[in-house]
Formats: structure tokens, C-alpha cells, sequence
């Protein structure tokens, strides 16, 4: 332990003196939430950890709003002070209109002592990332990982080489290192190597976004509050069911401190045969926002953000492997579905913690090192099949898959269940849900737990 604490020691002097270190024991990819929590982790485990990013933090994501969980990731990271400090705003919980039917829930109501949150990503994930420098790990930013080398990762004494290239540099170089932990995101850099990623073939839809200034919004006892009142009444995180679509496009508004989020979840069919040839993304989802009366009147005194329109297609995808000899993918490098109940930091978090467990499992007991992976394999990839479950309308669940999103609900707390049953009664993209939860506490919990909202839309 001691040369390995003196291995992260060498690798911070390397990082402050500004030249990549030769090797280390772990190269994490990406300084997203999960790349960044997992160097945190691993560091404080002792062992010399290099990430690189390839942009410059901050760096814009989306992903804004945040399930009460964070904060346990947050805490395990030391990180909990500077993210209070930072004053995002407070999400109070969910309000939600599907096909006519409006509900809300409130974390509060299920025990949650904690905030959620609504956040500008590129500071929440600045502020992970200079953790992770503080905590000792040499963080490389500008630097893409091209590759990683993993044929003699299977050895005894597991030896990886990743590449990597700073941005604008011609000629790569190397790092050898024991471990590589992927979390680049969408980016998917060992997932696309391996030929690992599985995407959803059934489920094609794209999302277009974009932010507003001064909308009004949903707080938890269901009235309507100005842009001006919210750091005093925490905004709920509205949801809509878009009338287009067949039930399965739906919409976000997620206040910010200065601005607010707005997307629409579209599948892409319906995208193209409504979108004009010569029309703009930006006029075509302007118009989309009019045609909602609730969103209407949220948006009466508002005025979009120019420039701020975003999109993305395909970003529902599963990784056939997470785990191999040498390498781990965490966070949306392992897979993603969909965000309608805003799933995707918070299992980035868990799956970093997940693997700086397992990495540091492997070193201690090199002769279990697969029986470690396997661990890891199953828990990660039965938490996606949870998201999945909750999110895809037509989940049909193999046995096994079925099965590992069952245990994925068994180890999850009383509170988690009624939380995520709560959440899949708000629509009915979440039929299948009912037979993945044990508890009947839960769902007799949850069933309580969720109110109407009565807002009046004239
Ligand atoms: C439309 C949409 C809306 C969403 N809304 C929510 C939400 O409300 N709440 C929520 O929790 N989640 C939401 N998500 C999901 C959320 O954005 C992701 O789950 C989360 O950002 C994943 O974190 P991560 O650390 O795995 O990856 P990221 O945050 O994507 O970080 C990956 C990092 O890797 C870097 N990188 C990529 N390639 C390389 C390379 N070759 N070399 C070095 N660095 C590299 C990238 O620059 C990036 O900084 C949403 C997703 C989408 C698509």
C-alpha cells in the first residue's frame, strides 16, 4: 500500500509539472460524473490514477436534473460541501402530465431528507472533476484516448497500454497501466473497439433541446410560480406526454438558476415526417413548445435562449460486455435508455463506485479476479435492465433479463422501490414494472405517495 500511495504521490508531482506519467495503475477515460468519481475512488484507495478528458472543464453536457441518491456518491467522494456550497437550485419532485392525466410526487413524501437537484452540468461536473485532481489523480484535460491495448491483459500481472493524443497533436503516445475504466460517455471508446455496443433496435427516437430565460414552472403543491421565485419555492421537474408520437414522445422542463431546460424526446419518424425540408430544427421545436397549453402558459413571458438548440440521435444503446480482462465500462459507456426519470448520473455514480470496489478487489486477490468481474458484470448490467424496464413502453424482458432486473429491485431500499414505483405509475411507458417489484409495502407505499395535480390549463 505504501508504494502504491507513493505511486499516486509521483503521478500528482507528474501532474503538476505537466507531463503525462509512463504508467499507473488505473487510466480512466473521460471526466464526466463517472470517470471523475472513479479516479476519486481509487485514489483514496491508494492507488495512482491517470484520467484524461478529452475537452476543457467546464464543458457543456446535458443531464440537469438529479435524483436524491447523488448525494450518497457525493459523500463516499468527499465532494458533498463543495456541491452544497455551490447553491444549484432545489428539485422538490416530479410534476407530470400524461395523456391527460396530471400527477405529482414529492421526494419528500418517501422519506428523503436530501435534495434533489436541478443543475448546470458543466459546473456540477467541474466541481467532480477538481475532486478528483485534489484527491491526487493527474488529470489530463485536452487529451483524447484513441485506443486501448488489452492483449496481455488477461496476463497474471494484467498490463494494458492505452493511447492517447493531447488535441491538435499530430502523433500519439502511451501510458501502460493494470486497468483501464472507460467512462466516455456515448463516446463509448473500449465499447466501440470491442464491438461491445448493442442499440435498441426497436426504440428510435432522438432528442431536441434547448433553454429559455424567465419561464415560469411547477412547484410541488401544483401551482404555477415565476422565473423570480424560484430559490425560494423549489421548481418540480415537469414532465409531458407529447399528444404526437403514439403515447411515447414526451417533453422536460427543468428550471435552472438562470435558465431553463427544455426538450422533447421524439421518435424519429415522427420527427421527419412533420419537420419541413427547408425548416429549421430551432423553428420546428418552437413550434412543438407552442402546441402544448400548459407549456404555452409556462412560457408566456419567457424568450428562448438563440443558439441554444441541441440534438442527439441514438443514444439508446446496451454494452453486451461491461466488463472484461483489464478493462471496465461505467456510466453511459456501458449503456443508456432513455431519460425520462432521470436515471443517468446517478447510476454513472454507482457504477463508478462499483468498479473502484471491484478494481481494488482484483489487486488484493489477483487468483478472483474474474469471479470480482462477474460481480461487477451482473450488478451493472441488472440496474440498465432496471432502466430499461422503467422507461421502454414495450420492454418484453428475456427470463434472464427479467430475472436480473428482479435483483437489481431486491437490492435496492424500501425507499428506492417506492420511489421507482411511484415514478412508473406517472405513465404508461411502465406496465411491465408491476411485476418486477416483491414488495407489495412498496407498492402500497408508492400508490399513496402520488397526487393528483389540478391545473387549470385556460
Ligand atoms: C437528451 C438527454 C437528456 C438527459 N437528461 C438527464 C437528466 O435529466 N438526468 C440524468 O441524470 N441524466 C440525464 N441524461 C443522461 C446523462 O446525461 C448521462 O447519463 C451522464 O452524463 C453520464 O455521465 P458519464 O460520466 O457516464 O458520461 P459523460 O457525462 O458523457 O462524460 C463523458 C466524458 O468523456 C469525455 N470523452 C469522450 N470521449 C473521450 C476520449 N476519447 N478521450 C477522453 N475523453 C473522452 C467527454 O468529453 C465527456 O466529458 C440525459 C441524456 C440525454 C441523451
Amino acid at each position: 500500500m505504501a508504494k502504491r500511495q507513493a505511486a499516486a504521490r509521483a503521478a500528482q508531482r507528474s501532474s503538476s509539472m505537466n507531463a503525462v506519467p509512463d504508467s499507473c495503475d488505473v487510466v480512466v477515460i473521460g471526466g464526466g460524473p463517472a470517470g471523475s468519481l472513479a479516479a476519486t475512488y481509487l485514489t483514496g484507495k491508494g492507488y495512482s490514477v491517470v484520467l484524461f478528458e478529452r475537452q476543457k472543464h467546464p464543458r457543456y453536457q446535458v443531464g440537469e436534473s438529479l435524483l436524491p441518491d447523488v448525494w450518497k456518491y457525493c459523500d463516499a467522494a468527499g465532494v458533498s460541501d463543495a456541491i452544497a456550497a455551490e447553491g444549484f437550485l432545489r428539485k422538490a419532485g416530479g410534476s407530470v402530465d400524461w395523456n391527460g392525466e396530471m400527477r405529482r410526487l414529492s421526494f419528500g413524501d418517501f422519506g428523503y431528507t436530501r435534495p434533489a437537484l436541478h443543475v448546470e452540468r458543466d459546473r456540477f461536473d467541474s466541481i467532480l472533476l477538481e475532486r478528483a485532481r485534489a484527491s491526487g489523480a493527474w488529470i489530463g484535460e485536452e487529451i483524447a484516448v484513441l485506443e486501448a491495448d488489452l492483449s496481455r491483459a488477461g496476463d497474471n500481472e494484467s498490463e494494458v497500454s492505452v493511447s492517447y493524443r493531447p488535441v491538435g497533436e499530430a502523433s500519439a503516445s502511451r501510458i501502460r497501466c493494470r486497468y483501464v475504466v472507460d467512462a466516455s460517455g456515448q463516446t463509448g471508446v473500449i465499447g466501440r473497439q470491442l464491438g461491445l455496443r448493442v442499440f435498441d433496435e426497436g426504440f428510435r427516437f432522438m432528442s431536441v433541446w434547448g433553454y429559455f430565460a424567465n419561464s415560469s414552472y411547477l412547484a410541488a403543491d401544483g401551482l404555477i410560480y415565476p422565473a423570480q421565485s424560484v430559490r425560494q419555492v423549489p421548481p418540480t421537474t415537469y414532465v409531458s406526454a407529447l399528444p404526437q408520437g403514439d403515447g411515447w414522445a414526451w417533453l422536460w422542463h427543468i428550471m435552472l438558476r438562470e435558465t431553463t431546460s427544455i426538450g422533447l424526446v421524439i421518435p424519429k419518424a415522427w420527427a421527419s415526417e412533420t419537420k419541413g425540408s427547408a425548416e429549421s430544427w430551432e423553428a420546428w421545436y418552437l413550434k412543438q413548445c407552442r402546441a402544448l397549453p400548459l407549456l404555452q402558459r409556462l412560457l408566456a413571458d419567457a424568450t428562448f435562449c438563440e443558439g441554444s438548440l441541441r440534438l442527439v440521435r441514438n443514444y439508446s444503446y446496451r454494452s453486451s460486455q461491461v466488463a472484461g480482462p483489464g478493462f471496465f465500462l461505467l456510466g453511459d459507456a456501458a449503456g443508456f435508455v432513455d431519460p425520462i426519470f432521470s436515471v443517468g448520473v446517478v447510476f454513472s455514480m454507482y457504477s463508478a463506485y462499483a468498479a473502484a470496489h471491484t478494481i481494488d478487489r482484483c489487486f488484493r486477490q489477483r487468483a478472483r479476479r474474474d469471479e470480482h468481474r462477474s460481480i461487477f458484470s451482473s450488478q451493472v448490467q441488472a440496474r440498465l435492465e432496471l432502466s430499461r424496464s422503467l422507461a421502454l413502453p414495450y420492454y418484453q424482458a428475456t427470463d434472464a433479463g427479467h430475472a436480473r432486473a428482479r435483483e437489481a429491485m431486491g437490492f435496492s431500499s424500501m425507499q428506492a422501490q417506492a420511489l421507482m414505483y411511484a415514478a412508473s405509475l406517472l405513465t404508461d411507458r411502465s406496465g411491465n414494472f408491476d411485476s418486477m417489484a416483491d414488495s407489495p409495502h412498496a407498492h402500497r407505499a408508492a400508490a399513496e405517495r402520488v397526487r393528483p395535480l389540478n391545473i387549470p390549463l385556460e
